[in-house]
Order: C-alpha cells, then sequence, then structure tokens
C-alpha cells in the first residue's frame, strides 16, 4: 500500500470548491508520512477529461480519471462501485474526501467494502497520523487513529485546509474504466441537491452575509437581504433567527448548522457564541458588525465595525451598490 489518494468532486463539469481543501489535506498528509499524494476524478465525457486536465499542474502523483457512462450522474451504488475498484488498483494507504453531502451518502458504504469506516468530518490531522473529530456538537474534540490492515478512509471538513496551500508540480492523467452493469444502480437521480428548490448549499458560497439577532424582528430582515444581494452573497443566519422562523433551517451556520469556509463572512448583529464559531471559523476574511465592542466574534473578525447594524447596514448595500454602477 502507498500514498494519499484523494476523491475529488465535480458535477456537470464544475468542481466542488471543497475538493481543493481536501487536496491539500491530502498533500500535507503524504508530506507528513513521507510518500506521495494523487488523486482521482470520477464520472464521464470531456468534462471529466478537462478537470483532470486542469490537475496536471499540482504536485501530484498522478491524476486517475474514473470514467464509464454510467457515472454519467451521481448514484451511491455507481460511485461505490467505481471507486471500490480504483482504489483496490491504486491500493493508497489513505483515501481523503471533502466532507460534502454526496462524500456522506456513499463513502461510508465504499469504506465498508474494505471492511473499514469513514472516519468523518475531521477538522484536524496531527503527526501520526491522528485525524481529529468534534463530538458532542462541537464540545469535545476526539482523536482517532487508523490500526486496521486495508486503506483508511477520511472526510475532511470544510475550512480545516485552505485551498491556496496547495503544491504545485506536474502529474499526468490516467484513466481507469471501471466494470459497471446497470443492474448494480439501484437508484434513479432526482434532481440534484442544489438545484431543489427549497435547499441551499452554503458551504459552497464564496460570499456570505450572515444575520444574527442583533435584527430585532423578522421584519427588519431585507436590511441584511439587500447587501448579501448587492454583495451577490448568500444569507445565512445564527441559530436563533432559523429557530424563530424568520428565515429556513437549511441557511443556519453552526455546530448544529452548515460548517462554511467562505472567501468573505459578513457577521451582522452575532455575538459569536462558540456553536456559531466553529461554524464559519474557516472563512478566510470575517467582517463583525455588532454594537457591542466586547462581542466574542470581534476575537475572530479580520475587521470589526462596532456600531448599530440599523445605522451602518444600509449605508454599505448604498457604498457596494454605487461601487459596481
Ligand atoms: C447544542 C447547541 C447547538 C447550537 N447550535 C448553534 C448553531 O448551529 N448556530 C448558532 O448560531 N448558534 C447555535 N447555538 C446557539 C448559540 O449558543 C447562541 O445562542 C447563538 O449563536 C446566538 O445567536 P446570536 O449571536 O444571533 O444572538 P445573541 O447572542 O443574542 O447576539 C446578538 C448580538 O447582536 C448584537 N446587536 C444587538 N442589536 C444590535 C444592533 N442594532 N446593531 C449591531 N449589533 C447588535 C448584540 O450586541 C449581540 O452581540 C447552539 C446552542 C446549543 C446549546
Amino acid at each position: 500500500m502507498n500514498g494519499v489518494l484523494v476523491v475529488m468532486e465535480q458535477r456537470a463539469g464544475t468542481w466542488n470548491r471543497m475538493s481543493f481543501e481536501a487536496l491539500a489535506a491530502g498533500q500535507q498528509l503524504a508530506a507528513k508520512l513521507g510518500t506521495v499524494c494523487s488523486a482521482a476524478v470520477i464520472g464521464i465525457g470531456d468534462n471529466v477529461t478537462a478537470l483532470a486536465a486542469e490537475l496536471t499542474n499540482k504536485n501530484l502523483a498522478k491524476i486517475i480519471a474514473v470514467q464509464h457512462t454510467l457515472l454519467s450522474q451521481y448514484t451511491a451504488d455507481g460511485y461505490t462501485a467505481a471507486l471500490e475498484q480504483a482504489v483496490k488498483q491504486a491500493d493508497p494507504a489513505y483515501v481523503l474526501f471533502p466532507h460534502t453531502y454526496q462524500v456522506r451518502d456513499f463513502a461510508p458504504a465504499l469504506a465498508t467494502r474494505f471492511n473499514s469506516v469513514l472516519i468523518s468530518d475531521v477538522i484536524a490531522i496531527h503527526d501520526g497520523p491522528i485525524f481529529v473529530r468534534q463530538l458532542l456538537q462541537g464540545k469535545l474534540n476526539a482523536d482517532y487513529k487508523h490500526t486496521a490492515s486495508g486503506p483508511c478512509f477520511v472526510s475532511v471538513q470544510a475550512g480545516t485546509f485552505r485551498a491556496d496551500t496547495l503544491k504545485s508540480g506536474t502529474a499526468a492523467v490516467e484513466p481507469f474504466a471501471p466494470t459497471l452493469d446497470p443492474a448494480q444502480i439501484r437508484s434513479k437521480p432526482g434532481e440534484p441537491f442544489r438545484e431543489s428548490a427549497h435547499t441551499v448549499d452554503l458551504s459552497a458560497a464564496p460570499v456570505i452575509v450572515s444575520v444574527g439577532r442583533g435584527i430585532g424582528e423578522q421584519d427588519n430582515i431585507p436590511v441584511i437581504q439587500e447587501l448579501a444581494s448587492a454583495l451577490g452573497a448568500e444569507l445565512a443566519a445564527s441559530r436563533p433567527i432559523c429557530d424563530n422562523g424568520w428565515l429556513p433551517m437549511e441557511r443556519q451556520v453552526g455546530s448544529s448548522g452548515q460548517t462554511v469556509s467562505p472567501r468573505l463572512y459578513l457577521a451582522v448583529g452575532i455575538s459569536g457564541a462558540i456553536q456559531h464559531l466553529v461554524g464559519m471559523k474557516g472563512s478566510k476574511t470575517v467582517i463583525a458588525i455588532n454594537k457591542d465592542e466586547n462581542a466574542p466574534i470581534f476575537e475572530v473578525a479580520d475587521y470589526g465595525v462596532v456600531g448599530d447594524l440599523f445605522e451602518i447596514v444600509p449605508a454599505l448595500t448604498k457604498a457596494v451598490l454605487a461601487a459596481k454602477a
């Protein structure tokens, strides 16, 4: 067994951004172990060929392009069967994934094929390697070490590793054609998650404007929505906003909501409770607007504005719109 294999995620020729964080994790794990890192891209057609080619300037041993017509759309059965064969051939010691909804769906089944488990939602990798996961909604960190024979399967939480730390190099694409039979695929793909009417995957949003209890009441939410629209950002919220039904639950960020790692996270009227921070601390730049200068959110903010959101946010929206005009 050798090396680290990172299974990248794409849909219709578009990367899931978290794949590059997992790739950075893979490179760093390989460096720790004194071994090599490879990547796998899965699907069919020109999309996959083009995406695999995009990785040839990265420091990778190889890029495995796993292609089959039965992989044109994601199914747990198809991905599990195809990756089982690809992993057996590549024989890596560690298989890493981004901790996406799709990975949560198929990776435990894939690990089971190797009599193993998925060490999911890892927030740090220490020497050993030791994989750190959070338990009890972030109250405890637990260390996991792989002791069984066979590959170790790990998914990496958004924001844990930075995609901008990826090391460059040169790598060749190696095609891999799994043997798949239509009878193996028991499910028929429906509408993809991201496109469905009432759901939002905040983990892929590059800019997020997040609103907290400082907004006072539901009728004031448009003040924040207008700023989000001006910035082309997704609207998110702290838990009380969603608990009150002022915004849908799927927009909640935090230990019992989504984990996000946008380029910019604007926290408006959010105090910065630990349960909120664990969901957004991977953001590249954090701007906080809060009238309390001692609010804990300022401890993780790169830029802090102490003041009344009802004065600052409309002025900011106006300035953004003026700058874009
Ligand atoms: C098991 C568990 C899980 C949890 N999961 C989550 C989770 O996933 N996500 C989450 O967010 N929380 C979660 N919480 C709740 C968390 O503990 C906090 O209660 C919550 O994050 C607080 O939300 P908030 O910051 O919006 O509200 P508050 O703590 O009430 O803060 C409001 C802030 O707005 C500021 N403010 C008020 N008026 C203005 C104004 N006019 N202008 C500017 N600033 C103003 C105040 O100074 C204050 O800092 C969880 C709690 C538990 C126990």
